[in-house]
Order: structure tokens, then C-alpha cells, then sequence
């Protein structure tokens, strides 16, 4: 019986170690990348062609901005997440160590999409470059996201790839139309039209910007630098790493200039030229928007508040004011009325003090003067 114990008792033991670990352990894994939905809004909409190009090319802007917490959600045109399921979690797990905290959107084709190439390098039938199917749902996207800046790839392909070529193209075409009603008019109609103030492309060579990314990003990311976070994020993606590419912003570096992650050119901007190397410049993000937006309703509110109050306050003094002058026009009332009554009383008695007089002067001195006589 006592063996029978101490055996029960050493089975829950080890039950009751193992329990909490495991669901620790599980617990952990998901907490490892709690995704929030994608963007409402998004401050930066990425479009990238196959998961890494976002890391490889555009990996160091999306660092940097995400680390400045604003919303960066990334859209990618090739999805991999049934032919390719490795390359989904990588495209996850790479974005994840970028700080991007938006589910990221896996795209609309497959991996078979656009392959008859012609002898000169473009894309045959309807998967040309301007595909119109592609510029439709990068539109789509657009509008959905509402963009404060748009990034894409080189309109060369970054080497020629012919997918990041259509991709490109579909959104240096889609940014000059998404403003207007006719232009895919199914998604303007779901969505509302939407005109991205700021437009960047990878390597395009007019209003260029050259990223730093090479400073501490601070704030949750510590002294890690956006090229650092970009150089990991691509270590994310195991199955690729048999290419040759890696992540460089060395423009020293012959071979990365096909790939270099730090220049972008302003392909187009509604809201002016760049001074600097800034991506926002010029932009207000949507936090800082909904703050000053904030602010605002605030004081509204107040101000309405105080000229309520204001409004009371006279009131109240006006109520004041028309009860004093009808107490004072009460009080004069009342001090006619007595004065009347005064002089009333004052005519009463002098009437009788006449009468008297008429009296006496009749019946005691008139006869007397009668006597007299
Ligand atoms: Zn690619």
C-alpha cells in the first residue's frame, strides 16, 4: 500500500512539473509573434514581390520606420503559403525580427503566375509587364491602406527579375490613377479613392534618398541599427540562403548595387520634394494626425463648454439683475403707497380737527358771543 503511495505520489510529481512547462513553453512560442491585424491606415504600404524582397531591398526602411512605431503594413503580389509553406512562416518570422507588428498580406498569385517570357525579356499574354490584373490589386491595395507612402522595387527588376519588373510597374501605373473613380472602379467603390502623397522606388535614379541605416534604432530594438535588423531578417529565410544575395547598403560594394537597401528615388509626391533623406518628410503620420486631431475636439469641446458656462453665467447675472429691479420697483411701490396713505391719514385727521373746530366754534363759542350780547 505504502509503495502503491509513493509511486502515485512520484507519477504527479512528474505530471505536475511537466504540465506548466509544456503549456509555458506553448505559451511562449505564441507570444513569440502575437500579430495584430493589418492596418486600418497605413503610414507605409510596402508592395514586394516574393517573401525576402521586402527583407533584401526594403528591409532597412522597413526597420527603420517600424522601429519609429509608425504603421507599416507589408503586401506581397506572390503568395507561397499553399505551394511553398516554408517560405510563408519565413516571410513571417523575417518580418516579425524587422518589427513589422501588422499581419502582412500574402498576395493574390501563385507561384506559376507570369512565366512565358519572350526573346527580349517580356512577359507574353496577360501577364506582361502592366499586368492589369496585378496594377487592379495593387489599386486595391492603395485604396484599402490609404498609404502616406508607397515603397516597391526597382522598375529595372532590381537584376531584371521579370516579377519584380511587373510589380513595379503595376504600382508606378496604379499610384497615378487610384485617385480617380474609373480607374478599377470596383475596389474605388469598396474602398474610396485614395491619391498616395509619397511614392518611392528602389534604385529609381531622380529625387534620390540614400537611408541611414546605420544608427541605433533605440526604443525596443536598443542599439541594434536598421541594416543589422534587416541583415537578421534575412537569415529568417533558411531556404534561400543558397542565392547569393545578402543585405548591403555599401555603395562601395560593385556587386550589391543591384541591391542596395539604402537608396530609393521619390518616383512621385504629392506633397513636394525631399530635403533630406527622410521618407516621411513632408508626411504627418496617422498617430500624430489622430492626435493633433484630438487635441483639437478637446479644445472644441472645452471652448464649447466655457461658452456654455459663459452663457450661464449671464443668464443667471441677467435673473439677478430683473429680480433687483423689481424688488426696487417694489420697494418705491410700497413706499408711494404709504406716503399716500400717509397723506391720507394726515387729510382724514386735519378734517376732523376742522370739524372739531367747526363744532366747538358752534356750540360753545357762538353761543356765549351770543350771550355777550
Ligand atoms: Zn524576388
Amino acid at each position: 500500500m505504502f509503495r502503491k503511495m509513493i509511486y502515485i505520489f512520484i507519477i504527479a510529481a512528474v505530471l505536475f512539473c511537466l504540465v506548466p512547462t509544456r503549456a509555458f513553453a506553448e505559451d511562449a512560442a505564441l507570444e513569440e509573434q502575437m500579430w495584430e491585424d493589418p492596418c486600418d491606415r497605413a503610414d507605409i504600404l510596402v508592395f514586394a514581390t516574393h517573401p525576402d524582397d521586402e527583407v533584401l531591398f526594403m528591409g532597412g526602411a522597413i526597420a527603420t520606420y517600424a522601429a519609429q512605431g509608425l504603421r507599416v503594413q507589408v503586401v506581397h503580389m506572390m503568395n507561397y503559403s499553399v505551394s511553398h509553406p516554408v517560405r510563408e512562416q519565413e516571410r513571417l518570422d523575417g518580418m516579425w525580427t524587422l518589427g513589422v507588428r501588422h499581419l502582412p498580406l500574402a498576395g493574390r498569385f501563385d507561384a506559376s503566375y507570369s512565366t512565358g517570357l519572350m526573346a527580349d525579356g517580356e512577359i507574353v499574354g496577360d501577364n506582361a509587364v502592366g499586368d492589369s490584373a496585378l496594377t487592379e490589386y495593387v489599386a486595391e491595395m492603395i485604396r484599402r491602406f490609404k498609404p502616406q507612402v508607397v515603397i516597391s522595387h526597382d522598375l529595372d527588376g532590381e537584376y531584371g527579375h521579370i516579377r519584380h519588373r511587373m510589380l513595379a510597374a503595376a504600382v508606378a501605373e496604379a499610384v497615378q490613377h487610384t485617385m480617380e473613380e474609373d480607374f478599377y472602379p470596383e475596389s474605388a467603390a469598396e474602398y474610396g479613392v485614395w491619391d498616395v502623397p509619397k511614392t518611392y522606388l528602389h534604385l529609381y535614379d531622380e529625387n534620390r534618398i540614400f537611408l541611414d541605416l546605420h544608427s541605433p534604432l533605440g526604443g525596443e530594438q536598443g542599439e541594434k541599427t536598421a541594416i543589422e535588423l534587416a541583415a537578421e531578417a534575412y537569415k529568417k529565410h533558411v531556404s534561400q540562403q543558397w542565392c547569393w544575395f545578402y543585405v548591403s547598403d555599401d555603395v562601395n560594394d560593385p556587386k550589391s548595387e543591384q541591391i542596395n537597401a539604402a537608396i530609393f528615388g521619390l518616383f512621385r509626391s504629392t506633397v513636394g520634394p525631399d530635403t533630406g533623406n527622410d521618407m516621411m518628410e513632408n508626411i504627418l503620420s496617422y498617430d500624430e494626425q489622430e492626435r493633433i486631431a484630438a487635441e483639437e475636439e478637446a479644445a472644441r469641446i472645452a471652448e464649447e463648454k466655457a461658452a456654455l458656462e459663459k452663457a450661464e453665467a449671464e443668464r443667471k447675472a441677467a435673473e439677478e439683475a430683473r429680480k433687483q429691479e423689481e424688488a426696487r420697483r417694489a420697494a418705491e411701490l410700497k413706499a408711494a403707497e404709504e406716503a399716500a396713505a400717509k397723506a391720507d391719514r394726515i387729510a382724514k385727521a386735519c378734517t376732523i380737527a376742522a370739524l372739531l373746530l367747526v363744532t366747538v366754534f358752534a356750540h360753545v363759542i357762538m353761543p356765549k358771543l351770543h350771550r355777550k350780547r
